[in-house]
């Protein structure tokens, strides 16, 4: 079988075989070739050798090809490989099928060796010559020797102090010579070996140590990050040299065929004349802009012809892969060479740009168009920003106090407060607040609410304050464990730096930075929009685009999208990003309302019956308004409430001084609240006296939630609307826990149809998040109006973990590849994934058209959205601010379903 493709004079064995086969930059290789586009001719090895050499085994099953396709490569470039006079030298490039920037390696000028010097230098220059024979022993000595870089690092430093100069380029051909003897002698002494002369002996070396790359350090974990399978492999392309460091009328570069930040169609990029490939990304020198700027240092300007050839190829690089391109190229004595094109990263700014423009050049469809955005990166377009100048500055200053995870994206500065109460507190003096802590919990909510964005030093991307924070739509770092806070005397520190309660702090969401002192920011465009309504779409070509991308994934997908939302502002935001519906309101979140808590305490801590129901009937007309709130703002689309759900200690206060404030607002001593603190404590509070438990051992705290749910829902109904309120019960494991909240909540309705003269269309179903209520999925689906998966706690009950502590083992599972993946984020496919298969299945065996669908923070989960439309649910609901993500991830689910890829 074939392993072995050229590429050359217009012709290219390998076209059409694709990234998979040649890796990235082989098949881009391959396919300019193929279209006319002038490529240093080659040959690429396919990524199935890699495995190979992965298991050990030795490259000689490849030899004989290898050896045939340099024959080739010797005609195509008219030189011999190893040559005395004229020799062809060679580049040794890595390529996997997805991209990994940097992490494998390349080793330039193979081929010059000691014998090969002297004719090559007759050619090129002696200088020149010296320069490139140091750069090959350099990095035929890192790549391949596994010689310490910083041993020639050093020695080169040392020899431009004794010439003199600053700059590698000012080294005298003398000067260059005395250096590569150097680097001989560093090889000698680390290997006990002289650097290999024989030029077959360096191009083998190169590819086996090429094909070993894939298994570094760097290039492990960087697909750990990314999700690039191990068996993938990277290929490996031998490419005849070009030199773009020959003299004035040569020059090296990068470019993007789009603007990589904005979208813009503007040509952009970077060269450097008379310069090297690596010179360019290592910013040796600063490089010029290739398109004219007015100040007359560009490529355009300085090589217009050129520039006109590069023009064209920009053109059939697009009209070819029909995307944005990043190429690399280099101009040898005025000769153009593209070296490599792939497609572009880019912001999702310039995602969104991009697709709107190809899709009206009509070079791709609608669908396509939509394959082009990640999800993901429509949170960027609602997330606050900071200029990049202001934090580039700021960095430059040694501002920046620490790094931890992104949890939240966004940008957002304010003063530090070490509680929820200060933060609380300072928010109403009207500043602006960061809140520090080193984890949260349900009692900071408020703190949180009142903040601008949330650090904390524990805790991982699933942790309280990373959940809670992405559903406000808040910028949150977690697990910033470079900083200690000290929160009784209200301070942190990190690196010798001590921030004080006040101090400002700027937090960057979306890179995980923090950073002293107070940055600029301003709200995104599409917020202003789409929320605030402060500026008309007409104002925004942003907003525009994004709302265009969004109503063609409205054209494709099937699943519904709702939105998570506990108040009248959440449903406003939901509606605004187009959710359909709210798939779950959570009532407690109202209770921890400064008005309410205290009722809500009484409540809890009545005697009897009668003092309970007095607390409740205070509590009554609140969450009256807030439904009205929230009926108004949905209209006809369905509002599915969850009846009160945690464990009723969770509403008590737990530090002393909250403690004596509290019993003295109730009039008790503080020991009966101690004493009834401690009597609610539980051992394990997730598997407690919670939800629908609670619900039948306090049958009047449901009640009054579903009478204020039909109170709500009947005024609205008054006022000519016609609200659809979802009742939901909470922690269903037995068939009979449902069946008797819901005769309790069809009661419950019908005393309010009776008294008020009127009725509204209810359903009653249950979440399904205890691993027995799908195991009985057909017997409460035979009962239940609708089924809403609640995956954070199926997850949590089904693999036995708590979400709030598997912070202390989950990294290293996922290092050891025990978990593939945090199964709090994306849905655990294999298991948890099957129990909501099967109830599914269950439930609709029973019901055929039971509703069905999921609430936990997977519903915002692209991975987890595809797996849900494959699996026929009704529709996901996620926070407000990630509707448009799920909007999206579920056009492409149907797009990938219908047989799109979706990486096309
Ligand atoms: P990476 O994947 O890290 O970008 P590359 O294989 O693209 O590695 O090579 C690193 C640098 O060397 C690039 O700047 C590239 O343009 C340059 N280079 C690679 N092969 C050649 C060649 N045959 N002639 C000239 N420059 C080359
Ligand atoms: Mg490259
Ligand atoms: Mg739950």
């Amino acid at each position: 079988m074939k392993r072995v493709f050229s590429f050359g004079n217009g012709v290219a064995e390998g076209a059409g075989l694709g990234k998979e086969t040649l890796g990235g930059k082989g098949a881009g290789l391959a396919e300019m070739t193929a279209l006319g586009i002038p490529v240093p001719p080659g040959f690429t090895i396919e990524t199935s050798v890699c495995a190979d050499v992965s298991r050990g085994a030795s490259l000689d099953g490849i030899r004989a090809e290898v050896e045939s396709a340099l024959v080739r490569l010797e005609h195509d470039a008219d030189k011999r490989f190893g040559d005395a006079e004229d020799p062809l030298l060679v580049s040794v490039r890595s390529g996997a099928p997805a991209s990994m920037p940097g992490m494998m390696d390349t080793i330039l000028n193979l081929g010059l060796t000691h014998e090969a010097k002297a004719g090559f230098g007759h050619a090129a220059g002696e200088r020149f010559a010296r320069d490139c024979r140091r750069r090959l022993i350099s990095m035929y000595g890192d790549v391949v020797l596994k010689v310490p870089k910083s041993k020639f690092e050093d020695a080169i430093t040392q020899a431009k102090l004794r010439a003199g100069v600053t700059s590698d380029a000012q080294l005298s051909a003398q000067e260059l010579r005395a250096l590569c003897t150097r680097y001989l002698q560093i090889i000698k002494k680390n290997t006990k070996r002289p650097f290999p002369e024989d030029p077959r002996a360096q191009l083998w070396g190169a590819i086996g140590a090429v094909f070993q790359s894939w298994d570094n350090e760097r290039a492990r974990s960087y697909r750990r990050l990314n999700r690039i399978p191990e068996t993938w492999g990277t290929a490996v392309t031998v490419q005849a040299m070009v030199f773009g460091n020959l003299g004035d009328d040569c020059a090296t570069g990068v470019a993007f065929t789009r603007n990589p930040a904005t979208g813009e169609k503007a040509f952009y990029g970077e060269f450097l004349a008379n310069a090297q490939g690596e010179d360019v990304v290592a910013g040796i020198r600063t490089p010029h802009p290739i398109s004219a700027s007015g100040r007359g240092d560009s490529l355009e300007e300085a090589m217009p012809a050129v520039y006109a050839q590069l023009l064209k190829v920009r053109e059939a690089l697009e009209k070819n892969f029909r995307d944005m391109q990043d190429i690399e190229f280099t101009i040898e004595r005025g000769k153009l060479y593209i070296l490599q094109t792939r497609n572009g990263k880019r912001t999702g700014f310039a995602a969104v740009r991009i697709a709107c423009d190809f899709h009206d050049e009509k070079r791709i469809t609608k669908k396509e168009a939509l394959t082009r955005v990640d999800p993901e990166q429509l949170s960027q377009l609602l997330a606050p920003v900071f200029p990049a100048s202001e934090k580039e500055r700021a960095v430059a200053e040694g501002r920046l106090l620490a790094r931890g995870l992104p949890a939240g994206p966004g940008a957002a500065c304010g003063r530090a407060a070490f509680s929820a109460e200060r933060a609380v507190e300072m928010a109403q003096h009207g500043d602006a607040v960061i809140l520090v802590r080193a984890e949260t919990s349900p009692e900071d909510i408020l703190g949180m609410a009142a903040s601008q964005g949330i650090l904390t030093s524990r805790g991982g991307m699933t942790s309280h304050a990373a959940v809670v924070a992405r559903g406000m739509g808040k910028c949150c770092v977690v697990g910033c464990g470079e900083i200690t806070i000290d929160s009784r005397y209200a301070h942190l520190m990190a690196h010798g730096k001590t921030v004080t309660e006040g101090e400002y702090l700027s937090v960057d969401g979306t890179t995980g930075e923090v950073v002293v002192g107070k940055l600029p920011t301003r709200p995104s465009e599409v917020i202003q929009v789409a929320v605030e309504e402060k500026l008309k779409p007409a104002d925004s070509r942003l907003y525009r685009q994004f709302a265009r991308i969004l109503e063609w994934a409205d054209e494709v997908r099937r699943l519904g999208v709702r939105a998570n939302a506990d108040t009248p502002r959440d449903a406003h935001v939901a509606r605004a990003f187009g959710a359909e519906g709210i798939g779950l309101c959570r009532t407690e979140h109202m209770f921890f309302e400064e008005a309410r808590i205290t009722a809500v305490r009484e409540m809890i801590l009545a005697e009897t019956p009668e003092g309970r129901k007095k607390a409740l009937a205070k509590i009554l007309p609140m969450q009256r308004g807030d439904f009205v709130g929230i009926f108004r703002e949905m209209g006809e689309r369905p509002v599915t409430i969850r009846l009160l759900d945690p464990p009723l200690h969770e509403f008590l206060p737990r530090e002393p001084k909250a403690l004596a404030a509290t019993a003295k607002e109730m009039g008790i001593s503080i020991d009966v609240l101690k004493g009834k603190v401690e009597g609610l404590s539980e051992a394990n509070p997730m598997l407690g006296h919670r939800g629908c438990r609670l619900g039948l051992t306090h049958p009047e705290i449901y009640e009054i939630q579903v009478r204020a749910i039909f109170e709500a829902a009947v005024e609205v109904a008054h006022g000519g609307r016609t609200p659809v309120p979802e009742i939901m019960i909470p922690l269903v494991g037995a068939v009979a826990e449902f069946t008797r909240l819901r005769e309790m909540t069809d009661r419950v309705a019908h005393d309010v149809f009776r008294e008020t003269g009127r009725r509204v269309t209810y359903r009653v179903g249950t979440m399904i998040e205890i691993p027995r209520a799908a195991l009985l999925a057909s017997e409460i689906g035979a009962v239940a109006d609708f089924f809403s998966f609640g995956t954070n706690d199926l997850t949590q009950m089904t693999f036995g973990f708590s979400r709030d502590d598997i912070g202390s083992f989950l990294p290293q599972y996922l290092e050891a590849g025990i978990l593939p993946y945090d199964p709090f984020a994306t849905i655990d496919f294999a298991g948890v994934g099957q129990l909501v298969a099967m109830g599914t299945q269950r439930g609709r065996a029973a019901k055929k058209n039971l509703k069905v669908g999921i609430c936990g923070e997977h519903g915002g989960d692209p991975a987890s959205i595809q797996f849900f439309h494959e699996t026929g649910l009704d529709y996901v609901s996620c926070s407000p601010y990630r509707v448009p993500i799920a909007r999206l991830a579920a056009a492409r689910a149907a797009i990938a379903g219908a047989g799109l890829s979706r990486t096309a």
